[in-house]
């Protein structure tokens, strides 16, 4: 294809969705830099992005050509893309014919444009007649999205980036964007840097680097997070830091939350949180003093079987304050990956259809039925990325089509993961990477386009839609996930409905659906989105500016206009603390790593800030298990061990262990599969699995 000597484009690594200019100079040589006029970056990127390009061109772990196995124990070997599609087609209608389409699921990826999520979804509610597609975001936000419907009445993020510059208090709660959300870290560092006034709290069992450089670090023990929130929501009520105006005539709940909360207490929290009583006081009076409060989460609150309840819990501070709609104040969910937001938007997941309409209303099923031209979508409901997993187990799930993910790793219970994908009878992996854990279970590979290969557009954690153009050729016979999908449409005889020309039609068409909806982007198309770089949703018209806030007028998306306060129950703890499992394993990323490492654990700078897999423990603990520096420790749960490095430091708190999620087996000694060690645990309402928790043993090997 002709290139282009620069073009405009986003990172495709996390949800803050900076901005990237590549240029290719004179020779042909290209260049990569953060784009000084993106909204959200300005110019600047973290580790991770400023290595992309040299990921991009390197292809030597590419896959590149489809590839299929007679049986489990044959080898892969080359086919065609005929050959390929045709065998998952006739194998799909085979299992249908005898099963009935819940047979068949479709594992997809936050990785991916908002074009090829909308096709599969397209694909799977409306032709195949299931529900069973679900997103690897399933793992990283599903909690945070029931939250915001909980409380605001629907998935709708009300901050934008530049709330940051105008907060007066932040308040990080199980989250490390020093990190994980880089680029958003320096934001708030630059702020608080020009205004010594700005408060930063950050909550979280370790002492992280967000955490080392905030006002106040609350090291809470893992799982108390309710008691927190309840404690602090108690204290901004008795001491008068709430606005009755706002609760009065914006919200409802509020008699029985102030009911829920007559036991909390700052003193109780003090002792269930194990922190000291002074800090959590100097916490509730910064965060009831300001006028206003940003408060900013993620996996660490999401990923638990209380995920919901954290959010709720947490959400309650900014409604009793009436901190939302206006700048520098309201809750907003840091999400993990580059199009979380666009495969929530498109309904790519079980529990939901196309621009946030309910799978369980007979109305949304008819309206987006038509809309497709199919006679009606099931009104089963689908299987959430775990539960994907327990049906290939059980054997109702038959045959699983995982797309730009690697549930090999990702997923919890790894062992259980074994079981389900020996019991298959197709699996099939469409990916970019020959490192890839999950292609040890594929009896078909195809091989997709990735990064700078495909053009789209995604969305990120401010609702800021951008457009990715395509910039150089797959390598191989690599093809872009949306005209797989399409061409696999067609072999299944619905053609039709997936003719597209080109990706601006399949856009264009997903912009109309929405139209009428709170998400409504019927204003934005490919031309305005290359000529004005990005917009925010909503956007119902061409001259709509887009929506840099929501929920400005106080009316939320609750049948009643209100919002809705929650009491929030202290949970269960997960697993009860036993002789036999003495710590708290607790997990999260580092720095230079991006999820399970095919694409950052290529850059050999980006392997030199935590080059294996390590097990971080307190130097008192380990004395106590006969362990030091660098010693190898056998690392034992309920549900598996693994062996590991350890690696002491004073600032995880006792009791507590910490290993990071990003690794694989890399060798006996460097075993960095931490879901062997985290047992299969939903939260009951938004069924995300709780990746934070396990209790276990750790010993010398
Ligand atoms: Fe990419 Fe996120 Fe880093 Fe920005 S902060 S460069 S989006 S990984």
């Amino acid at each position: 294809m002709a290139t282009p000597a620069s073009i405009k484009t986003t990172c495709c690594y996390c949800g803050v969705g900076c901005g990237i200019e590549i240029r290719r100079d004179r020779q042909g040589h290209l260049t990569l830099s953060g784009d000084p006029d993106h909204p959200a970056n300005r110019g600047q990127l973290c580790s991770k992005g400023r290595y992309l390009l040299q990921v991009a061109l390197d292809h030597d772990d590419r896959l590149l050509y489809p590839m299929v196995r007679p049986h489990r124990n044959a080898p892969l070997t080359r086919t065609n893309w005929d050959a390929a599609l045709d065998h998952i087609a006739a194998t799909f209608r085979r299992i249908i014919e005898r099963h009935g389409p819940d047979a068949i699921g479709f594992y997809v990826s936050g990785q991916l444009l908002t074009e090829e999520y909308y096709v599969a979804t397209k694909l799977v509610k409306g032709f195949l007649g299931t529900h069973n597609i679900d997103s690897n975001s399933r793992l990283c936000m599903s909690s945070a999205v029931a939250g915001y419907k909980l409380t605001l009445g629907d998935d709708a993020p009300p901050i934008c980036y530049d709330d940051i510059e105008h907060s007066q208090c932040i308040l990080i709660a199980g989250a490390n964007p020093a990190w994980c959300h880089p680029i958003l870290f320096r934001r708030i560092e630059a702020h608080r840097a020009a205004n010594p006034d700005v408060r930063l709290i950050v909550v979280d069992p370790r002492r992280t680097q967000s955490a080392a450089v905030a006002d106040l670090h609350l090291q809470i023990r893992p799982g108390t997070d309710i008691v927190l929130y309840n404690a602090l929501a108690a204290y901004l009520i008795h001491h008068g830091y709430v606005d009755f105006d706002f609760i009065t005539n914006h919200t409802e709940g509020f008699e029985a939350l102030c009911n829920h909360l007559k036991n909390a207490s700052l003193e109780r929290a003090a002792r269930l949180c194990d922190v000291p009583l002074e800090d959590l006081q100097q916490a509730a009076e910064w965060i009831g003093q300001s006028p206003a409060l940003l408060t900013l989460w993620a996996m660490g609150l999401n990923q638990s079987t209380a995920g919901v309840a954290n959010n709720l819990a947490l959400i309650n501070l900014s409604l009793l304050k009436g901190q939302i709609g206006r700048p520098g104040m309201g809750p907003f969910s840091l999400t993990g990956q580059p199009n979380a937001m666009g495969g929530r938007e498109v309904g790519a997941m079980a529990n939901l259809l196309p621009a946030h309409r309910d799978l369980n209303n007979p109305d949304h099923r008819a309206e987006v039925a038509a809309f497709w031209g199919v006679p009606s979508l099931s009104d089963r409901p689908g299987l959430t990325a775990t539960e994907m997993i327990d049906a290939l187990e059980k054997g109702r799930l038959k045959a699983i089509w995982i797309i730009g993910t690697n549930p090999a790793l990702s997923q919890p219970e790894l062992a259980r993961l074994e079981r389900a994908f020996a019991r298959a009878e197709l699996v099939v992996v469409q990916e970019i990477s020959t490192r890839a854990a999950t292609l040890q279970w594929a009896d078909v590979v195809l091989p997709a386009a990735s990064w700078l290969e495909k053009q789209g557009t995604m969305t990120n954690s401010e609702r800021r839609i951008t457009y990715l153009p395509r910039l150089l050729d797959p390598p191989g016979e690599a093809r872009p996930d949306v005209w797989i999908l399409c061409d696999f449409a067609r072999r299944m005889g619905w053609g039709h409905a997936f003719s597209y020309q080109d990706e601006s039609e399949i856009f264009n068409e997903y912009a109309r659906l929405t139209r009428g909806t709170p998400i409504d982007i019927s204003g934005v198309s490919y031309e305005r989105l290359q000529r004005e770089r990005s917009i925010q949703w909503p956007c119902p018209a061409p001259d709509h500016p887009g929506t840099p806030r929501l929920f400005t007028n106080h009316r939320f998306l609750t049948p009643s206009g209100r919002a809705r306060l929650h009491p929030v129950p202290e949970p269960a703890p997960p697993e009860p603390p036993s002789p036999e499992f003495p710590f708290i394993l607790t997990t999260g990323r580092v720095r230079d790593q991006w999820h399970t490492r095919t694409k950052t654990g290529k850059v050999a700078r980006l392997n030199q800030h935590a080059p294996e897999p390590f097990l971080e423990m307190h130097p008192d603990d380990a004395a106590a298990c006969g362990l030091s520096e660098g010693a190898l420790a056998e690392v034992t749960g309920r549900t598996g061990k693994l062996t590991v490095r350890v690696h002491l430091t004073p600032t995880i708190k006792r009791g507590v262990v910490f290993l990071p999620m990003h690794w694989g087996q890399e060798a006996e000694t460097a075993d960095g599969r931490v879901n062997v060690l985290i047992p299969c645990r939903i939260d009951p309402i938004s069924r995300q699995p709780a990746l934070k928790f396990a209790r276990v043993q750790v010993a010398p090997l």
